[in-house]
């Protein structure tokens, strides 16, 4: 059985005050919540993630980072490896969100070698892929996903795909209010089950959990993680507020 999985993407905000205080929030307000096989990740910044770390000690909240750079160590002022990742106890780490992809210039082929770099050095993956509007518009939206799959993922192991999470999430949709509707997210996240099922085996494609991201908030949740190939979320905005982010792990 997959797990099922709601993750907070904090993106650039909140400071250390405001990111001990969330996680204190979350983590009393999930205590009591049953959670069977369902993971509860928060994203907080760089600056931030060694103390969320501490302050999620002891409780059902893992804290990943937002993005790590290819190389191991080196001349790369301002980047973060998976190594100082490691070492203060990050486990999952999110490559490829679609903020990094446009306003970082980050290409599949980067964000493969990020996605060797960080299994080289047991970390998980929560790997962001998506479609622009225009090729929602032109329908050439499966075709979209499908490349940015194979172009990062599919030179990987089978081995490899346990440590691989993958978050759609339709850039028309993320920060927008828009939502794709339950029917629009089942039909790609089918579609991306099957080509991993096709290039490996159906196996290795039903254990693999695929989250859906984009404007997810406790009104829609419950409609979006009915859908049977939604394993959960990839929650932005929604996710800096604790009564909003509970509400949409208690849809799941
Ligand atoms: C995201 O940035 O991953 C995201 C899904 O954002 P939002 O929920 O705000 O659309």
């Amino acid at each position: 059985m997959r797990t099922k999985i709601v993750a907070g993407n904090w993106k650039m905000n909140v400071n250390e005050v405001e990111s001990t205080e969330l996680i204190q929030e979350i983590k009393n307000s999930i205590q009591n919540l049953p959670l069977e096989n369902t993971r509860v990740i928060v994203a907080p910044s760089f600056i931030n993630l060694a103390s969320a770390v501490k302050n999620a000690d002891n409780s059902k909240i893992e804290v990943a980072a937002q993005n790590m750079h290819e190389a191991t160590s080196g001349a790369f002022t301002g980047e973060v490896s998976a190594d100082m990742l490691k070492s203060v106890g990050i486990k999952t780490i999110i490559l490829g969100h679609s903020e990094r992809r446009s306003l970082f210039n980050e290409d599949d082929e980067l964000l493969s070698k990020k996605i060797d770099t960080a299994l080289a050095n047991d970390l998980e993956v929560i790997f962001c892929i998506g479609e622009h509007l225009e090729e929602r518009k032109t329908d050439n939206y499966l075709l979209e996903v499908g490349s940015q799959i194979k172009n990062s993922l599919f030179h990987l192991e089978a081995k490899d795909w346990k440590n691989i999470i993958l978050a759609y999430e339709p850039v028309w949709a993320i920060g927008t209010g828009e939502t794709a509707s339950p029917e629009q997210a089942q039909e790609m996240h089918y579609f991306i089950r099957n080509a991993i099922a096709k290039k490996y085996n159906k196996e290795l494609a039903a254990n693999v959990s695929i989250l859906y991201g984009g404007s997810v908030k406790p009104s829609n949740a419950e409609e979006i993680f009915s859908q049977a190939d939604v394993d959960g979320g990839l929650i932005g905005g929604a996710s800096l507020k604790a009564n909003d982010f509970t509400a949409i792990i208690k849809a799941i």
